[in-house]
């Protein structure tokens, strides 16, 4: 059946120190099973990408892993992953994972995690893409950095237009409803070959 939706879900690949940040996770991943979507995600099964892949299947959803070899070989695939892909680069990995891709979502995470989120929202402003970007600010987890992004405004290098295209929010449920709800109304074409 196709998925009435599909999520790319950047995340940690450690659990993080608060049993809250698992929690949340598998809240994301049944939210995304119980409303017919699609997961798309890394591939892993450490950490908080482990929690909401799994939660995803337990909730009779699609998950979509994007995994480069080298990851596979040191054995940190989820092999219960609907679809595995095994890619030859890191480059690939993420150009696949965006467009599968309608909606991209970040939980708490460690640099990759950043990395993702700061990848896509480039994409974003720099019009590859016309998918919505959320970051999930679980418990403050990102009040620095949201700070920091105010400071480079103030300071000149950033808009207040490209704060826009981000959606922040605290409740996980609200901030995928809203993702996808975006997300049906993007209509601007994939130019990510261009990338
Ligand atoms: P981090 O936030 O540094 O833990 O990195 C997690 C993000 O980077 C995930 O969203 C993945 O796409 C990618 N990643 C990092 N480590 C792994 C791993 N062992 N297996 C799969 N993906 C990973």
């Amino acid at each position: 059946m196709t998925p009435a939706f599909s999520v790319c879900v950047y995340c940690g690949s450690r659990p993080g120190a608060d049993p809250g940040f698992s929690e949340t996770a598998r809240q994301v991943g049944q939210w995304i099973g119980e409303h017919g979507g699609q997961l798309v995600y890394g591939g892993g099964r450490n950490g908080l990408m482990g929690v909401v892949a799994d939660a995803t299947l337990a909730a009779g959803g699609r998950v979509i892993g994007v995994i480069p070899k080298a990851l596979v070989e040191k054995e940190w695939a989820h092999t219960g992953c609907t679809e595995l892909h095994v890619v030859d680069t890191m480059h690939e990995r993420k150009r696949i994972m965006a467009e599968y891709a309608d909606a991209f979502l970040s939980l708490p995470g460690g640099i990759g995690t950043l990395e993702e989120f700061f990848e896509v929202w480039t994409w974003r402003q720099l019009g590859y893409h016309a998918k919505p970007v959320g970051l999930l600010n679980l418990n403050g987890y990102y009040d620095h950095l949201l700070a920091f992004l105010a400071t480079s405004v103030s300071s000149g290098f950033m808009n207040d237009w490209q704060m826009d295209l981000i959606h922040v929010a605290v409740e996980p449920a609200a901030l995928l409803e809203q993702l996808v709800q975006v997300a049906g109304m993007a209509t601007e074409g994939l130019r990510l070959d261009q990338i």
